[in-house]
């Protein structure tokens, strides 16, 4: 048996909550056909609505739910790395609540995975339909921008939806940054990585739970932390 760990951070998101639930637990025949056991940790990133309850009620009827509970938002990144440090996995996977990370990729990721010719395998998104005009430019230049002063290198359209096998889980977390930026973390600590494409999905409901502020406070995070050059310039 191996076991696979699954972290979902949430913010306010007692819509998507069960929507999920249904979605992953989709691929059950699978895990009992490869003997895979099931750990579901959603990470509740300080919600102010009823994500705790809708979490709660999961794990009334399904014992392999768990909930760890923040005392307020701290974001993602905190809730990711909060996951990160409980989980028990053999592997280990990061995915949104909002569906937006396709649940039925994950047997593939697995298998990709298990067969042992990669350490990790991850997503990006093919296209970016649906996302304002302003989000997509300022997110592509970003990445340009990055990629010429930093040595870690990005790749554009990266997700946080990841598999990862327990050695490199550990290894991130020795990374104990207090302002972290997981996809430079994830390129910075090496480890083979296959990459699997997919059509942008929209949310299945609710909003995004990011502003355009803090995805460029995020984004600054990137930069001071994988490269020297702002340090330089000082
Ligand atoms: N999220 C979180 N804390 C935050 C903001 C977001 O845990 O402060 C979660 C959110 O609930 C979702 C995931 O991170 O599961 C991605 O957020 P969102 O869908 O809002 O981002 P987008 O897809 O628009 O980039
Ligand atoms: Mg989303």
């Amino acid at each position: 048996m191996s076991l696979l760990s699954v972290i979902v951070p949430c913010y306010n998101e007692e819509e998507s909550v069960a929507l999920f639930y249904r979605e992953l637990t989709k691929n059950d025949p699978f895990f009992k056909e490869k003997e895979i056991e099931l750990e579901l940790l959603y990470i509740d990133d300080g919600s102010k609505d009823g994500t705790v309850r809708e979490v709660k009620k999961l794990i009334e009827q399904d014992p392999r739910v768990h909930i760890i509970s923040f005392s307020r938002n701290f974001g993602k990144e905190s809730a990711m790395f909060a996951g990160l440090e409980k989980s028990r996995g053999d592997y280990v996977v990061m995915m949104d609540v909002d569906l937006q990370d396709p649940p039925e990729l994950l047997p593939k990721m697995y298998a990709m995975v298990k067969n042992g010719t990669c350490d990790s395998v991850a997503t990006r998104r093919s296209d970016r339909t649906g996302e304002p005009v302003i989000r997509s430019f300022l997110s592509e230049n970003f990445y340009k921008f990055i990629n010429k002063i930093s040595k870690t290198q990005l790749v554009y359209g990266a997700r946080d939806y990841r598999i990862m096998c327990r050695k490199m889980v550990d290894a991130v977390l020795q990374m104990s940054e207090y302002n972290r930026f997981s996809k430079g973390i994830f390129s910075w600590v090496g480890f083979k990585t296959e990459w699997l494409e997919y059509e942008n999905v929209e949310r299945s409901a609710g909003e995004t739970k990011w502003s355009l502020r803090q995805l460029f406070k995020y984004s600054l995070e990137g930069i001071t932390g994988f490269s020297v050059a702002p340090l330089s310039v000082a």
